[in-house]
Formats: structure tokens, sequence, C-alpha cells
């Protein structure tokens, strides 16, 4: 993926956001150095003392009011994105809808799965009372990517604030207007609440690099593998926990007894739309050798009526990252010296800041198109002998971030078999959008969840309180008061309790 942090020129002091479609000026921001950096960090840590001790519904009522701006101003929100990412307004709409059903769901469960729980003490220790209370850690380092600029930070931000956390949030030099708009957004809904809640920071990589370094108490990172590598060296310094959502590889298995057509309209849209530039997005699929040439011709029917542009009737934008369309070309070529085949489009395929789809057959498995992340409109569909050489292809990969299943009485099953940190099943990308689903991977797809129940737990630390409620008369087990009798007893009791198992 990119390296952003060498595009940050020594000294410059404004970041200018650009049109991908049309090459146009946005807007210019200025970049936050190390001192804005700290100066940021330190108001959020101010605001964290306010935030962090309201009440769940205090916080509730904030958040809900934020997701409400946002729709009050989702028109203005959708040009923005479609100017700056470059993606359809149509789908900036159905990205800020996600996002607002994560805003909701992170604000309306948030007491639910962080309210302290009562825990046995066990037989020992029966005159306490035990509980674990989750707290908030304090400010959280958001650190976004650009090609889903409101969804996938939300991942993080809305989860960490309703968890009490404040949060200081660098955007994508290549979506800062949309992140400072959201976080706008927040403020305008909420003109009671200090300063320092949620704000932004702009820059490069180097600005993220000195989030990284800051007084912070974790930092959530979206973005490519090999920046998420770096982060994680960068916070070892301080010991400050990380969330690393990176890439993907993300496979489609498609079994002898699919349903055909929908498995292709699903692989055609997954693979192509948002430009390709989806972490989640299809990038592989192995298909029984069965139905392949029925279903080849089904992807390629239905894309070749799919078109890239940036007027209404476009299916999807333009590459919103000049130097991506420089790795698609690559795959593309290596995929064909390798043995491949494509059935649609080719390297003819790139113009200008457009891609059109590219349908790759039969590629070698060792090929670039195969093993990295293509984040482009093109798909490999390779023909397996069954479903277990499926699986074991599926598998073969640096990354496990999503993946999909077609079958129609095995896919659950199938499922199952699958490394990854999520699976959808007769569809593609379903998990994505339910927001009680935690979403994340393992290897160079990142470390941790967002989402849910484990995503919000990610932003908190458990609090364990024990309480001695009374005490047992020459019981004292942590007392230099102990008798030998407890001693005697506790000998007794200790292979009762412990030792009777075969
Ligand atoms: P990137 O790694 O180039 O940049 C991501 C962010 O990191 C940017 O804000 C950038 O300025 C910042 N950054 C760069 N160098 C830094 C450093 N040394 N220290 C701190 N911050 C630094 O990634 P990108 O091109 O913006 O995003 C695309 C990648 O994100 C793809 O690999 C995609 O798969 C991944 N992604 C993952 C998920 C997920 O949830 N797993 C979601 C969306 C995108």
């Amino acid at each position: 993926m990119s390296t952003t942090e060498s595009t940050a020129i020594a000294g410059e002091t404004t970041l200018t956001s650009v049109n991908p479609a049309t090459g146009d000026v946005i807007a210019t921001h200025p970049i936050a150095d190390e001192q804005a950096v700290h100066a940021a960090v330190a108001k959020a840590r101010t605001a964290a003392a306010t935030w962090g001790t309201l009440t769940y519904a205090d916080r509730k009522r904030y958040l809900l009011r934020w997701a409400s701006r946002l729709v009050a101003k989702s028109d203005e929100l959708c040009d923005l994105i479609h100017a700056e990412n470059g993606k359809t307004r149509d789908d900036a709409f159905l990205e800020l809808m996600l996002t607002l059903e994560h805003i909701s769901w992170a604000a309306k469960n948030a007491e639910k799965v962080l309210k302290t729980k009562k825990v046995s003490p066990g037989a020992l220790m029966s005159n306490f009372g035990a509980y674990i209370e989750q707290r908030p850690l304090g400010v959280i380092g958001v650190i976004g990517p650009w090609n889903y600029p409101i969804y996938t930070p939300n991942g993080s931000i809305a989860y960490a604030l309703a968890a009490g956390n404040t949060v200081v949030y660098k955007p994508s030099e290549y979506s800062t207007g949309i992140g400072n708009f959201v976080a706008k957004a927040f403020a305008e809904a909420n003109p009671e609440l200090p300063d320092g809640v949620f704000t932004t920071i702009n820059g490069y990589g180097a600005t993220g690099a000195a989030l990284v370094k800051a007084d912070i108490d974790k930092v959530a990172f979206t973005g490519s593998a090999a920046t998420g590598k770096k982060i994680m060296a960068a916070a070892a310094d301080r010991l400050t926990p990380v969330l690393l959502e990176c890439g993907g590889k993300d496979a489609v298995i498609v079994a002898a007894d699919a349903d055909i057509k929908a498995a292709a309209d699903a692989v055609a849209y997954g693979a192509t739309m948002n430009s390709g530039q989806t972490c989640a997005g299809v990038e592989r699929v192995y298909v029984d050798a069965s139905i392949k040439d029925q279903f080849v011709a089904e992807v390629k029917k239905i894309l070749t009526s799919v078109h890239p542009g940036s007027d209404d009737k476009a299916s999807y934008g333009p590459m919103t990252m000049p130097s991506q369309i420089d790795i698609v070309r690559r795959h593309i070529e290596d995929a064909l010296k390798n043995g491949g085949t494509a059935v649609l489009g080719g390297p003819d395929s790139i113009s200008g800041p457009y891609i059109e789809p590219v349908v790759l057959v039969d590629v070698d498995e060792s090929s670039a198109a195969v093993r990295e992340e293509t984040f482009g409109p093109t798909v490999t569909i390779r023909t397996v002998k069954d479903v277990d050489e499926a699986v074991e292809l599926a598998n073969n990969s640096t990354y496990s971030l999503g993946s999909a299943v077609f079958s129609r009485k095995h896919g659950l099953e199938i499922a199952r078999r699958i490394k990854a940190g999520a699976t959808s099943v007769n569809s593609v990308l379903g998990f994505a959008a339910i927001s009680a689903l935690p979403f994340g991977g393992g290897r160079d797809s990142g470390i941790g969840r967002i989402h849910g129940a484990p995503g919000m737990l990610e932003f908190t630390a458990p609090h364990s309180i024990a309480v001695q409620r009374f005490t047992i008369p020459g019981m004292a087990l942590l007392s230099y008061a102990r008798t030998e009798s407890t001693m005697k007893l506790l000998r007794r009791v200790v292979p009762l309790l412990h030792g009777r198992h075969k």
C-alpha cells in the first residue's frame, strides 16, 4: 500500500485536498506538527475528566444527537465524500447509513456491554463480593484510511466515545475534509460539551506518527499492514496498546451446490464496488470445476455492464489514491505472465483515474494478484476440484480478514473451516453491516476487533474489585492472624475441591 509518511515534505505546513476524478483543489488544511498534536491530546485529556464520568444515558443522548446532525447534513456530507473520495453519491449515502447504524448501536448498547458484572468469588473466598468494572482508557488516538472515510474510523470513534473515552482523530490525507466534517458535526450537535471530546488533527503520516508517540492510552489504526507494523513498533516505546485494522485478500468459495447466479452477482459487486478499494472486498474466488464455466460467464455478463465514472450513472468512482493505479496494473500484468487469462478487461482497462472491471481466470497462486492486496476492481477466479481444495487455497494467505461461502446445503459447515475474522454465507460483506458482529482479522489483517461488544471492550480496561463483606473467624487467609487449625482445615478441603478428578 501507500507509504504516505514519505509524502510529507519537510517543512510543509499545509495539506491540499484534491478531487481524484478532476484534480481540482477542494481545500487546504493546516498540518498539525508535534506541538499541535500534543496540545490536542492534552485538551482531550482534560475533556476526558468530564466525558468519562457522564452516565451512559447522557453519552447516549450526545451520540444520538451527533447521528441526527449527520442526517440533517447528509446531502452536504455525501457531496463532500463524492468530491474528496470519488465514490458515487449513492455509495456515500450507504456508507453514511452504516455509520449511523454503528453510532446508534454503540450509544444504545454501551451500558449493557460495560455494566458492572458480579462474579463468583469461589468457595475459599466466599466472604467476598467480586465485581468487574469496565473503565474507559482515557484518550484514544484514532488514525484512519480514506477508502471508507466515515464508516471505517467510526468503528473506533463511536465505540471509544460510547465507552467514555475522548478521541483525537487523524483522518487520512486523502479524506481530511470528510474527517473534519464529521468531528465538526459532533461539536455542532453538542455545544454544551467541553472542547476536546472528539477532535481532529490533520496531516500526513508524520502527524499520525506524532499521535502514536503522544500521551494517549490506545491507538486505533485502520490502514495498510505496512503502516500497522510501523505503528506497533512505535507504540512499543510507551507500551501503548494498539488496535490494528489492516488489509485483506478475501477469498470466496463457490461450492458445487451454490446458487450460481446469486454467487456471481455477489462476487461481481464485492470485487468492484468502491473501485475494489474495500479491505474486505472480494479479491480471490475458488469455484468448483463442475460449475466454473457457468459461473465465470455469469460474472462476466454482469460486469460487462458495470463501468466507473463520476456521473450519476457510474457504478463506481475513480481510484482515490493515484499510486494505487500502478499496483493494480502490476497485478494484472503479473497475473497474465503467470498463466492467467483475462476473460474481461486487462491492462488496457486502466484509463486515467478510472479502472474498468477486470476478471482474471486460473492465475498461478504464487502471483502478486493472488498473494498481495490489489485494492482495485479486479478479481481472480480459480477452478478447484472440491471444497477441501478451496478451503486449503483460501486459507493459504498472510491475510485473514473477511471471506464468503456460497453453498445451498453446507454454507455454515464450510464457513467454520475458513481462517478469517468473518465469513458471509450466501452473501458478501453481510458481517460488515451487522453492528453487533465484531470485525477484524489476524496476521497481516491486524490485531483486535471493532464493532459489537468485543469492539466496545477494546476501549476499556477491566477493574477488578474484591469487597470483603464479613470476616470468618479463624479464616483470615491473607493475614498473619491465620491459625494452625485454619491450615489444617485447608489441607483437608483443598484435596476435596481439586484432587478428585481422574
Ligand atoms: P495507509 O496505511 O497508507 O494510511 C492509513 C493512515 O495511516 C493514514 O491516515 C496515514 O496518514 C497514516 N500513517 C501513515 N504512516 C504513518 C505512520 N508511520 N504512523 C502513523 N500513521 C501513519 O493506508 P490507506 O492507504 O489510507 O488505507 C488503505 C488500507 O487500509 C488498505 O490496506 C485497506 O485494506 C485497509 N483498510 C482496512 C480496514 C479494516 O477495517 N481492516 C478498513 C479500511 C481499510
